[in-house]
């Protein structure tokens, strides 16, 4: 258990409450977790049917949105923002696998993110990791690990995976316009979110978040649509995830309740 890593946790950081990103590591069956998320992690899944397949198919388009970014349109840089802490699959390494001179900047406001961080950057030097909050985009657009290490003059990808359901509509319509704005053409947008389609598991899962983690909100498609302003969205839009290029044939007839929390979508910057 992660509790009996020598040394582990750090002490400076207090372990009695959840966080974002450990309760989504222990949905995910990851180490990084403490009691306190495993628990909130728990009360979510038994209220929330299908709740741990959503975060594993929200982690399979990751990967499937990075792979397309860097093999199909060439992205050879990237900017992670609500990174997460690492897990089986991560962002550079799927573009590095693309590209091995892909770069990546993982921005999470978890400080946990930035204790792996070391480790990553150790092994990865095309690779950085800061804490920032996106709700202060300019900060976090404007951290020197940032600027030093991505050029905001060439193409790049801006993703808020598993993140935008954090931002209230507001702060998100803000934050999102600023990031839309700071790209070069050719950028493109890679969001997923909790999704409202009528179905009750999604206001439910956002009042969990809410009431436990503080920021919780589940757009509609439309919303979602929305915050790609007029960024031109790549095939086949804004979508469940499951359905979003799937490496094989997925009826979407058939979805399961866990498939049906989550939306993706790519958009690109034209102009
Ligand atoms: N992007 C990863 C993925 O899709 O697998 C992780 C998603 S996890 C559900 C959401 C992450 O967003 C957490 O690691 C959390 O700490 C981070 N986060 C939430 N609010 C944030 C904020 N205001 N600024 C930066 N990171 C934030």
């Amino acid at each position: 258990m992660t509790e009996d890593r020598p040394g582990w946790p750090p002490p400076e950081l207090d372990f009695s409450k959840p966080t974002i990103a450990r309760a989504y590591d222990a949905l995910l069956g990851g180490k990084d977790n403490f009691a306190a998320d495993r628990a909130l992690a728990d009360h979510a899944c038994e209220h929330i049917p299908g709740l741990r397949d959503s975060a594993v198919e929200n982690r399979k388009v990751l990967v499937r949105g990075v792979r397309w970014l860097a093999r199909e349109a060439g992205i050879d840089q990237f900017l992670d923002l609500g990174s997460g802490l690492p897990t089986v699959t991560n962002t550079h390494e799927v573009a590095k696998a693309e590209n091995p001179a892909a770069r990546t900047v993982y921005v999470d406001i978890d400080p946990l993110v930035l204790v792996h961080g070391r480790a990553l950057l150790a092994e990865n030097p095309e690779t950085r990791v800061i804490v920032g909050d996106v709700r202060e985009p300019d900060a976090v657009l404007g951290h020197e690990e940032v600027t030093g290490h991505l050029d905001f003059g060439r193409p790049m990808a801006l993703m808020l995976v598993g993140m935008l359901h954090y931002l209230s509509p507001d702060i998100g319509d803000r934050v999102v316009a600023t990031l839309r704005d700071a790209l070069a053409p050719g950028s493109y947008l890679f969001m997923t979110s909790l999704v409202d389609t009528g179905l009750p598991a999604q206001q439910e899962l956002a009042r969990i978040t809410r009431e436990s983690l503080e920021e919780g909100w589940a757009r509609t498609p439309e919303e979602i649509e929305r915050h790609f302003g007029d960024f031109e969205l790549v095939d086949p839009g804004v979508v469940y995830t499951a359905l979003w290029r799937p490496d094989g044939p997925v009826d979407p007839g058939a979805l399961t309740p866990g498939e049906q929390l989550g939306m993706a979508g790519i958009a690109l910057k034209k102009s």
